[in-house]
């Protein structure tokens, strides 16, 4: 059955159990996750099941969302870094409606569990707090390695010299290490992760956190973890120190801020306006309207 055809209001969750997945499924998945927080950074394969949206969609991090819900939680869902996308705003309505007690937000402060596609909230995250992301590709060995089974033996043995001699080549071709986003991350000084697609911005985020960090690869059938306090260093070379995003007007030497909130420390995403000038703005929709409403507060 779609969940399109349960969204009129008499019929609002009356033809599934709490959460969706049954409770089999919903057992897998937590024990999936105590094992991905006990080996942090170790992809841990588990038995995707189908959800009512296609592969590739955020079905991995849905299941792990739906596993962890209970009825006093409150959720909130973003894609790239915005309350209002298609994606996290029919994600939220299927979590609303089956999940019932659970409420939804848009405050990044007010949620227990958070999911998200490709951005970590700018406000630090707190202990009773967890982070779900939606993973494309759970590996980061993929791009030098196509065979599953010599990656995972690889995994094992810490094994990541075709990892550090790909960054040299970039070095080499570039003068820099051009990966922007899904930069390789060593957790706990063992396993290196894809972080999923989030900017370098968000990287030092994951490391000795208070929040949980959970992984979810729908298609890729994977489930890994950041624990809190976890050590989480992106890769790379003494004399190459890594970096973030840089949003400095090279023509004034001064750093582009938001257009609306006028936030000068916060990741900008940048496109045309009208009139085809380049305009900044934060690209976590629930900081800026939190600034906003500091901002009328204080006038
Ligand atoms: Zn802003």
């Amino acid at each position: 059955m779609h969940p399109a055809d349960t969204m009129g209001q008499s019929r609002k969750g009356a033809e599934y159990g709490f959460a969706f997945l049954d409770e089999d499924a919903k057992r897998e998945l937590r024990r999936s996750i105590f094992k991905a927080v006990c080996i942090p950074g170790h992809q841990v394969p588990y038995a995707s099941r189908e959800m009512p949206i296609a592969r590739g969609f955020g079905t991995g991090g849905m299941q792990l969302t739906l596993a962890l819900l209970g009825p006093q939680d409150c959720v909130k869902v973003i894609d790239q870094g915005a309350d209002d996308s298609v994606n996290a705003a029919n994600i939220r309505n299927f979590f609303a409606l089956t999940c019932p007690g659970v409420t939804g937000t848009l405050r990044t402060e007010e949620a227990s569990v958070i999911q998200t596609r490709h951005r970590i909230p700018e406000l630090p995250l707190r202990a009773n707090q967890i982070l779900v992301f939606q993973v494309p590709y759970p590996d980061p060995l993929v791009v030098v390695e196509p065979n599953a089974a010599t990656r995972r033996r690889m995994h094992g043995r810490a094994d990541y010299a075709r990892l550090w001699v790909k960054l040299y080549e970039d070095m080499v071709a570039f003068d820099e290490i051009t990966i922007s986003h899904r930069y390789p991350t060593r957790i706990n000084g063992h396993y290196i992760i894809d972080p999923s697609p989030i900017p370098r911005w968000d990287v030092p985020k994951l490391h000795q956190a208070e929040c949980l960090y959970l992984f979810g690869a729908g298609r890729e059938k994977r489930i890994y973890a950041v624990p809190p306090h976890t050590d989480a260093v992106p890769i790379t070379f003494n004399d190459v120190p890594f970096r973030v995003e840089d949003f400095t007007d090279r023509k004034i030497g001064k750093r582009h801020v938001c257009r609306r909130c006028g936030a000068d420390d916060s990741f900008l995403d940048e496109f045309l306006n009208d009139d085809g000038a380049r305009v900044f703005q934060c690209s976590d929709a629930a900081h800026c309207d939190m600034r906003l409403e500091r901002l009328e507060a204080a006038e």
